[in-house]
């Protein structure tokens, strides 16, 4: 097999073999190359690793726990179940990793504004919360249904101190706010930064938001190395833009005895047109400044997609991971709402701990395939988030 060297990937244009890249007009991409440039500077100083790091420890909590779900893993009956505890983190999940690295990464090239969309407004509470940390002005935009919907993390943002614009126009959801922040980033483009949730978008944010993420695998690695003196057999995480997933298959592209799983959201079903999984059905396009495999209609636009986990529900995704895919170094499954909920109570009541949706689809589909593998084998799933967000929508949709 290809051995795989992160650091020269993507190559100087921001390309993952086909995909990547920066499909973007040329005012843009001068101001894509100087983010770029900032941060090729600076990532590997002491100054800005020490900072991260220190945050890292002392703010997020990290390094974060791998876990041994031995509960879970008898009674399911095979490979030992192991998670890493992403859902510890401050915040709740592994979004701050990449949001407090580009916070920082904002404040060094003295932007004075954060922009971002956010849909169910998770990526907009890390991002609230890295930039009140790091003292820079934040402002998100997000549709006046989601804002309905999804009460508690506004009522968050709020209280962080960021500014939150509601998007009325359109159908007052996830597309409508990206399109509504990305005007106001277009306004001054040179002094505020557009801070990208998942490794997508134009280059460098794909390799940027892989590299700030990539903590989770590098502990995670050293952990099973520790702990049970040999690497997983298996490592697998839920995939939406693929930011979590990437963050844990990096620290083990190079290892030719683990074998790599990410799971998509397959929704009502594969055969409904209810689902979001971009890598089993989609086919190569272009979207929001990069090409990946895409959910699209016959003209090229991304179709409408759906999953019961809002965080998963887009119809691209991260150029890496389409890379991933066709070389075949990653194998990409995908598990259903019932599925996803099945594994999201079970997990709550044999161990004691409440998933967030995302992740649920990742411990599904170790479930799955636990029992058919022997009892000396290992399944490391990374559990991104927890699901205190999604306790109330699964109690009534389940009439508990
Ligand atoms: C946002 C989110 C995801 C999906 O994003 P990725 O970029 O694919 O990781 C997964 N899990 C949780 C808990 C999330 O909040």
């Amino acid at each position: 097999m290809k051995k795989f060297d992160i650091s020269a990937l993507p190559n100087d244009e921001g390309y993952f073999g086909e995909y990547g890249g920066q499909i973007i007009p040329p005012e843009l991409k001068k101001v894509m190359d100087e983010i770029c440039d900032a941060y090729l500077k600076i990532k590997d100083t002491d100054e800005f690793q020490d900072e991260l790091h220190d945050l890292y420890q002392h703010y997020v909590g990290r390094p974060s726990p791998i876990f041994y779900a031995k509960r879970l893993s008898k009674k399911i009956g095979g490979a030992k179940i192991l998670f890493k505890r992403e859902d510890l983190n401050h915040t709740g999940a592994h979004k701050i990793n990449h949001c407090l690295g580009e916070a920082l990464l904002a404040k060094h090239m003295g932007k004075t504004k954060v922009l971002a969309e956010t849909g169910a407004g998770q990526h907009g509470v890390a991002l609230a919360t890295a930039c009140a940390l790091v003292g820079i002005d934040c402002e998100i935009h997000m549709g006046e249904i989601d804002i309905e919907k999804e009460h508690p993390n506004v009522t968050k943002m709020k209280i962080l101190g960021c500014k939150l614009v509601p998007v009325s126009r359109g159908t007052k959801t996830l597309k409508d706010a990206v399109d509504s922040a990305f005007e106001e980033y277009l306004r001054d483009p040179v002094n505020f930064i557009y801070a990208i949730g998942s490794v997508v978008g134009p280059h460098p944010f794909p390799m940027m938001v892989r590299d700030f993420q990539s903590v989770v695998g590098k502990e995670a690695r050293q952990q099973c190395l520790d702990q049970y003196g040999k690497l997983p057999d298996i490592a697998m995480a839920c995939v939406g833009g693929g930011s979590n997933a990437i963050g844990l298959f990096t620290a083990f592209l190079d290892d030719e005895s683990v074998e790599l799983i990410g799971v998509e959201p397959a929704g009502k079903g594969l055969e409904t047109p209810d689902n979001a999984a971009t890598l089993t059905l989609g086919s190569k396009g272009g979207l929001h400044g990069f090409e990946c495999y895409i959910l699209q209609d016959e003209k090229g636009d991304p179709l409408p997609v759906y999953s019961i986990a809002s965080g998963l529900d887009y119809p691209g995704v991260g150029p890496q991971h389409c890379y991933l895919k066709d070389i075949g170094r990653v194998k990409y499954v995908s598990i259903d709402d019932n599925e996803c909920l099945d594994a999201f109570m079970t997990l709550s009541r044999t161990e004691g701990l409440i998933p967030a949706l995302e992740s649920a689809h990742a411990v599904a589909y170790a479930m799955k395939i636990a029992k058919d593998l022997d009892q000396d084998k290992t399944i490391l799933v990374n559990l991104s988030g927890r699901g205190d967000k999604d306790a109330d929508f699964v109690a009534n949709k389940l009439n508990l």
